[in-house]
């Protein structure tokens, strides 16, 4: 089922989901249903399975020099979202860059999707490699997120690339985009990203996941400004819960978000991990328990492939 009919089915019911991030090549998918085990008592309709961008990695030769190869540190996100299903039957969303791609990888992958009976897809630009300045990308690839939408909407329309056409096998994708509440970090304004991301509905997208926020005053300012541009499709807030004293650095120099001087000041009372975790949880549930009350369509968790936090938040929530 898409991603929309769950969120029609379910009348005005907040949903549970959550993300989840492939393992690191070479280790067990285990690790991955352990972490997913306990989440699924709160029965979630859909789990999204993230993409990660290849990276440079530097492979000793022996003689003294080193080998500049490019891989992909996480792959198997198809082959995990075709496994849950199966393991679970729950419907999965594979998270699809632009970076790093073709479109015709791309449309190979949209078209193991179809095979695999799996109608969702998040459209994702992806971020800059680790030593790139900015995004660049693949000769052959989409620009922007709102090209990778037109592919696969144009595949709804069983318009495959090179012109062939193949009417009787349309796909039928609900295509997930992603919103920044606190604006794109490239964004000039947030006027000008939402602006991208009416172009990006326009284009064919189905509905929003946020960006994580820790203030929800951001997140419901965010909704009203892109209805009051047009944007009609059901907006999802997406939720991290802080774990470790580190996250008060990293957590603003990579997504150039604010985190509240409360949750800052709790953090830093804290002793130890096990309470900063504490801190973290508590936080997220109270959000967790305005956003439903404000009616959101579903909660969506970034997991980072830790399931604990996220049990505890689902339990006092759900
Ligand atoms: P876009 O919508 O293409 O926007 C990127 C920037 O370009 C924005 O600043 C926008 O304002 C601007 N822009 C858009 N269109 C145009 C245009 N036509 N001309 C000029 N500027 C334009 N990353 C991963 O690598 N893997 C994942 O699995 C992943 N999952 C994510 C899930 C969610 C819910 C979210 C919120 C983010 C996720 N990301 C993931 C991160 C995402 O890839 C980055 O935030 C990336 O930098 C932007 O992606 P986008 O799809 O929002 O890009």
């Amino acid at each position: 089922m898409k991603v929309t009919e769950h969120i029609e089915k379910a009348k005005g019911e907040t949903l549970f989901s959550f993300e989840i991030i492939p393992p690191q090549k070479g280790k067990s998918i285990q690790e991955l249903y352990d972490n997913i085990d306990p989440l699924m008592e709160f029965k979630p309709p859909f789990i999204d399975v993230t993409t990660s961008r290849e990276e440079y990695i530097y492979v000793d030769k022996g003689n003294g020099l080193l080998d500049k190869k490019l891989t992909r540190m996480r792959p198997g996100t198809l082959g995990i979202c075709a496994s849950i299903k199966h393991k679970y039957q729950v419907d999965t969303v594979p998270h699809l860059l632009c970076g790093g791609f073709t479109q015709e990888e791309t449309e190979y992958m949209l078209v193991d999707c179809h095979y695999l009976g799996i109608n969702n897809v998040m459209a994702l630009r992806g971020d800059a490699m680790k030593d790139e300045q900015s995004f660049v990308p693949k000769v052959g690839g989409n620009n922007y997120a709102v090209d990778l939408v037109a592919q696969i909407n144009q595949l709804n329309h069983g318009k495959y690339l090179h012109d062939v056409m193949d009417i009787d096998n349309k796909a039928d994708f609900c295509i997930g985009v992603a919103g920044y509440p606190e604006k794109h970090l490239e964004a000039p304004s947030l006027q000008t990203d939402l602006k991208r991301l009416k172009e990006k509905v326009d284009a064919g997208a189905d509905y929003i996941v946020t960006q994580m926020f820790f203030d929800n005053s951001k997140f419901f300012e965010f909704v009203k400004k892109a209805r009051e541009m047009g944007i009609t499709v059901p907006i999802i807030p997406g939720i991290k819960p802080i774990a470790v004293q580190k996250h008060l650095q990293i957590l603003p120099q990579i997504f150039r978000i604010d985190l509240p001087e409360d949750l800052i000041n709790a953090v830093e009372k804290c002793k130890n991990n096990a309470e900063i975790r504490q801190v973290g949880i508590e936080w997220a549930i109270q959000q967790s328990i305005e956003l439903k009350a404000a009616g959101v369509p579903v909660l969506h968790y970034y997991s980072m492939g830790k399931s604990e936090n996220i049990r505890q938040i689902a339990s006092k929530v759900f």
